[in-house]
């Protein structure tokens, strides 16, 4: 599913958050959204994932206007900064719950449920967590649940705000990796923020560098590393002549 953000504008009362940006995202790339704290890349993210309403532009997926549609109408996955898991329910009903929310009609049967559900823990190896409470486990393997959540509507776009932000360095770097593995392996279009421009040169197909809500710069990490486009990309990224 390819992402066509078009012209978009938001502000919170009178700092403009999100300044006018337009992006295409290639189906099946993933791609960081790098910027400094306060950029808009969250804002960016949430616009396109219909959490928040842009003042003005249009958001597509793969040439169909979605700016108007709800966020549960989109087919995107999210996965929250810091888990936002259940904590009252078990693994498995935090990872079942995309599904047992849906219209009687569209809900699948129990034993299917089960399945899937058992299916995405294996997934993202943390089957033997099924009947745990989030409480119960580590900042990464929580992580590894709320993507396996986000993952249980089959989204067609998934998207991760600071997935890995909350994490110590060692797990910060397990994860990179097997975000890059699960994102191959399940075709979808992703797009993750982060602020971290390591994190973003390792992982991503394609980056896009922002600033006061702008976009200064997009490209494959070679483009954007080799050659920054201008002083802020050339310091943001800590490079020394
Ligand atoms: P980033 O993800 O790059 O850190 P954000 O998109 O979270 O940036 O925020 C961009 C700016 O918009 C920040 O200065 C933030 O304080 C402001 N902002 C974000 N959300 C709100 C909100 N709901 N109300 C007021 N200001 C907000």
């Amino acid at each position: 599913m390819s992402i066509r953000v078009n012209q978009i504008n938001k502000r919170f009362k009178d700092f403009v958050a999100v300044d006018n940006v337009s992006l295409d995202l290639p189906e099946g790339q993933l791609t960081a959204l790098l910027g400094p704290s306060g950029s808009g890349k969250t804002t960016l993210l949430r616009i396109i994932a219909g959490l928040e309403q842009a003042d003005s532009g249009s958001i597509e997926f793969h040439g169909e206007d979605q700016t108007h549609q709800h966020v549960s109408e989109r087919g995107v996955g999210f996965v929250f900064q810091h888990y936002a898991l259940f904590k009252h329910m078990t693994v498995f009903e935090n990872v079942a719950y995309g599904l047992t929310v849906k219209p009687r009609k569209l809900r699948p049967s129990k034993e299917a449920i089960r399945k899937k559900v058992m299916d995405l823990l294996e997934l993202v190896q943390l089957d033997w967590t099924a009947h745990r409470f989030p409480n119960q486990l580590s900042g990464g393997q929580r992580q590894r649940i709320a993507l396996a959540r986000a993952l249980a509507v089959e989204p067609k776009v998934l998207l991760l705000d600071e997935p890995f932000g909350a994490l110590d360095a060692k797990v910060r770097a397990e994860l990179r990796s097997w975000l890059r593995r699960l994102h191959d392996e399940i075709h979808v279009t992703s797009v993750f923020v982060t602020h971290d421009q390591e994190e973003a040169l390792e992982v991503a197909d394609r980056i896009v560098v922002m600033n006061h809500g702008r976009v200064e710069q997009e490209g494959s990490p070679e483009e954007v590393y080799d050659h920054p486009a201008n002083p802020f990309v050339y310091q943001f990224l800590g490079k020394v002549n």
